[in-house]
């Protein structure tokens, strides 16, 4: 027999080794298996078992409760004294082995720490230079996290901690408009605090796939709040106002005189003038034309702000008003040689809405369209009906009832990704870098925001620059009546 079989036959297990290793190294015990259990480490049931089966192999002896260690002959004895040695050597290797990987492992689990500590680091640099307030605030209104500027807005923060959000909002207005905002999980606010004015951008807290993260009570786990001071550009905004108010009060009467007199000379002298009066004649109406077209368009939208304008309601067909929209496009559509490819369901899509301000917001939406995309490009028009809030925005803030959906989908210029949240602002124009400065006010869209949301309705904008825009906007459906 060699060791490998001894080994085999003999200790095929662990704990027959590690039997062996202890009568190798008491060769003189006589004991109980309770004892033996005790001097060895090994459970008592398991040296009782091995001890039966040495028993019936030759390698131990019993005498009452007594057992001892002693092999039938010589050979038996020589190979488990082998087989411990090698068992012994293997051990220590293996022991070494192991503390080696142990080492490793604790190292990886501190250089996994330090990572940590840094990345927390790191983020908490991020926010502390972050030139706006910051704070993250809980589901119990308790702020977790915030920056410095944050602390200097509201300076009575920083006495408490842990800091809740009603210790901080005491004004009765502004702590509603806040609670509001977490009712409807995330949204703007745009109002004053202290003598300043901010944008208040509250979102929930996603996790990386931009899931908002919900805790076990299937509430939202807490809110990112955002704290622009926009107080500068309220005030820009404000200057432009009062001059677009001056400037169009002053600028209708004479526009309109200016462009009906060249209007007058080219249908009454189309024969008799030259050619070259005629052909500036036809510039000054079309120039004339379209600042006529700006002061109405500035009245217009100063009158809705105002509330003067207001909005009529009548149940009309939106299908109509897509038709009629298209026939005054029809000469820009063939300037253009855009293809219009129209969708539009058969079914009647109902609002209580008013003719002419719609009519004017596919205009603008269409005209955009046809503007931003060049010769001979693809605009598509949809119509459809939703039954519910439309799940391509999840963050609309509108309840669950019909709607229909618009969409005006262009493969055009597109909007760069930074400057998209902006289109819908007062005179915002975007820089389509490397085209040419197409005209426009800027108006359009704050235009189209008014009166949406004026009829209860949500307008938005998905966009990829060099690829195209889509403009969406959701109106309640009426009431079967
Ligand atoms: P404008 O009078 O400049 O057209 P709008 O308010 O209608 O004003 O639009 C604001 C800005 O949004 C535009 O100047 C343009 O940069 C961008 N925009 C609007 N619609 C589109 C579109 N379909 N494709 C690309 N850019 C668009």
């Amino acid at each position: 027999m060699d060791e490998t079989q001894f080994i085999k036959k003999y200790t095929d297990s662990l704990n027959k080794l590690e039997l062996l290793v202890f009568f190798s190294d008491n060769p003189s015990t006589m004991d109980t298996a309770d004892s033996i259990s005790i001097w060895s480490g090994i459970p008592v049931k398991q040296i009782q078992e091995i001890l039966d089966i040495w028993i019936d192999q030759g390698l131990v002896k019993k005498e009452g409760v007594i057992y001892y260690f002693q092999p039938d002959d010589h050979e038996l004895l020589s190979l488990s004294k082998q087989v411990v040695q090698t068992y012994k050597s293997t051990r220590i290797l293996f022991r070494q082995e192991l503390d080696q990987i142990s080492t490793t492992l604790e190292k990886e689990k501190r250089d996994h720490q330090t990572a940590l500590s840094k990345e927390i680091g790191k983020t908490d640099t991020l926010l502390q230079n972050i030139t706006e307030a910051v704070a993250f605030i809980d589901n119990t209104k308790t702020i977790i996290k915030c920056n410095r500027v944050f602390l200097d807005l509201f300076p009575q923060s920083q006495e408490r901690s842990p800091l809740s959000f009603d210790d901080i909002f005491h004004n009765v207005a502004l702590k509603e408009a806040f609670s509001e905002l977490i009712r409807k999980g995330g949204g703007t606010y745009q109002g004053p605090i202290g003598d300043r004015y901010f944008e208040v951008t509250v979102t929930s807290i996603k996790d990386e796939n931009g899931e908002t993260i919900i805790d076990d009570y299937n509430e939202v786990i807490g809110y990112f709040w955002v704290f622009r001071d926009v107080s500068d550009r309220k005030k820009i905004e404000k200057i432009k106002d009062d001059l677009s108010r001056m400037i169009t009060h002053d600028l209708r009467s004479p526009m309109t005189g200016i462009f009906t007199a060249f209007e007058m000379i080219l249908k009454s002298g189309e024969r008799n003038l030259p050619e070259n009066l005629y052909k500036s004649c036809q510039l000054g109406k079309r120039t004339s034309q379209f600042l006529l077209g700006l002061v109405n368009d500035l009245m217009d939208v100063q009158r809705i702000e105002d509330g003067v304008i207001p909005i009529q309601r009548q149940v009309i067909s939106l299908n109509q008003i897509i038709a009629e929209s298209l026939e005054h496009l029809e000469s820009l559509i063939k300037d253009r040689q855009i293809s219009v490819i129209r969708s539009i369901t058969s079914e009647l899509m109902n609002v209580l809405g008013d003719h002419d301000k719609l009519i004017r917001v596919f205009v603008n939406l269409i005209t955009n369209a046809l503007k931003f995309t060049p010769k001979k490009g693809n605009v598509s028009l949809s119509l459809k009906r939703c039954d519910k809030k439309p799940a391509i925005n999840q963050t609309l803030h509108l309840a669950d009832n019909p709607y229909a959906l618009v969409t005006i989908d262009d493969n055009g210029y597109g909007i760069p990704e930074d400057q998209l949240p902006h289109i819908f602002d007062k005179y915002y124009r975007a820089q389509q870098s490397g085209r040419s400065i197409v005209a426009g006010t800027g108006l359009g869209l704050y235009f189209c925001k008014l009166i949406i949301n004026a009829h209860h309705g949500e307008i938005w904008a998905e966009s990829e620059l060099n690829k195209g825009s889509t403009f969406f906007f959701v109106l309640p459906l009426c009431k079967e009546i």
